[in-house]
């Protein structure tokens, strides 16, 4: 019966970040994931500098050694209109997960984690971690559980992988061929409370959209309307999955179980980026593992007190997600995104990954009212 110093459910980015963080400090980790890799995740594989920033801070690396296309340049539409194609943005990077992931599941074996890939796990028990693959039982103190959107731990442990009611869902496709002047497009409000992308990689152009899902019961229509809009004809497979959406866990694990990366809930519910929040939460679980060695009790606090700028990075997303996505404030939307170049180079850098929330909550909280009021009322409020 193999004994762990942590097991890691998950081989995502979230999960293979901290077994590579865990096992680089000298513990001895066991690295579970159904799949076998390479394997694929759907995802537009927008790869942000914040993505980069985190990537550097858990690896030590300046980048992953995977084959990414750089665009400078993105075409933006939003509620059907294009509002233009700007290219004073930062670099946006794209790449496949097939290839991301199994980078990182052979960067946390070669830190030493023991990888248990192919099979799917039985968890035996959260409270004293104990995980059966195949003929092996696998036990370890603690357990960082990065099992996804629909994590199964999640559920054993609140009784639901996700809120029905905050989860958004994504459908998607690879768009076959190399097409090299095919533009990085977006275009909000293509799926209600969400938006479409069009991103070209190489041998494929990834087409999706996605959005809260309560509010999308008909996303192939969604998906349908949008493919029409881009002109694109295709017999590709149309995929779905679910994505978490602003609701994040404020407590992210139970016991000894930390859940990390979109089990834990931590996406982007404006931009849908979760990469990023996967590699950091992955990274920031298996600091505080290491930190409570002899204490493992302690680890969650220790995780969740390390989690509070995303978390609060996420609730200021979703304070100001109403203005972009309401239908009543559509129009105002645009024109001011047209006409400001404020407001759309501190949306472009957001949507980059070199802007955090923070820094443009308050601006933006202080421009509302000459976004909102008829400049006659703004002159008689003043
Ligand atoms: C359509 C779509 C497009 C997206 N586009 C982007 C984008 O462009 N940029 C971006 O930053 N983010 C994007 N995201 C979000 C991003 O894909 C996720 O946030 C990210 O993959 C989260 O990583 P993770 O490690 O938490 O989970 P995952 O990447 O989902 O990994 C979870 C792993 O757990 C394994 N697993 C599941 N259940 C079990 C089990 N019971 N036992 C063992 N293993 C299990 C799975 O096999 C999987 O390998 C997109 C998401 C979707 C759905």
């Amino acid at each position: 019966m193999p004994a762990f110093d942590l097991i890691v459910l998950g081989a995502g980015p979230a999960g293979s970040t901290a077994a590579f963080v865990a096992a680089s400090k000298g513990l001895s980790v066991a690295l579970v994931d159904k799949a076998k890799f390479p394997r694929d995740k759907l995802c537009g594989g927008g790869f942000t500098g914040r993505s980069t920033k985190y990537f550097r801070d858990a690896f030590g690396q300046d980048a992953p050694d995977v084959p990414m296309r750089r665009f400078h340049r993105v075409s933006f539409h939003a509620f059907g209109q294009k509002l233009g194609t700007y290219d004073d943005i930062p670099p946006l990077d794209l790449l496949m997960r097939t290839d991301l992931d199994a980078a990182l599941v052979q960067l946390a074996k070669d830190a030493g984690a023991a990888c248990y890939l192919g099979t799917a796990p039985q968890v035996q028990s959260l409270d004293a971690p104990c995980v059966r693959v195949g003929a092996q039982t696998l036990t370890a103190p603690i357990l960082i559980a990065a099992d996804g959107a629909n994590s199964q731990t999640a559920k054993a442990l609140f009784g639901d992988a996700f809120d029905r009611d905050q989860i958004g869902f994504a459908l998607e496709l690879e768009y076959p061929g190399n097409h090299p002047d095919a533009e990085l497009r977006i275009d909000f409000g293509a799926a209600d409370w969400g938006y479409g992308w069009h991103f070209p990689k190489q041998g494929s152009i990834t087409v999706g959209v996605g959005g809260v899902m309560r509010r999308n019961p008909d996303m192939k229509a969604h998906m349908a309307r949008y493919m029409d809009d881009l002109g694109l004809k295709t017999g590709a497979k149309v995929k779905g999955q679910f994505l978490p959406f602003g609701g994040f866990r404020a407590m992210p694990g139970k016991g000894r179980v930390l859940l990390a990366g979109d089990a834990a809930g931590l996406v982007d519910p404006i931009t849908g980026e979760g990469i990023a929040f996967a590699i950091r939460s992955g990274h920031m679980a298996a600091n505080a593992v290491i930190e409570a060695a002899h204490e493992p009790d302690r680890a969650l606090r220790l995780y969740k007190h390390a989690l509070r700028p995303i978390h609060r990075a996420i609730r200021q997303a979703r304070m100001i997600r109403p203005i972009l996505f309401l239908p009543q404030f559509q129009a105002t939307f645009i024109n001011r995104f047209r006409a400001s170049r404020t407001l759309r180079r501190e949306y472009l850098y957001l949507l980059a990954g070199e802007r955090e929330y923070g820094e443009i909550t308050l601006a933006l909280l202080g421009r509302l009212p000459s976004y909102f009021l008829p400049r006659s009322r703004q002159k008689a409020a003043s």
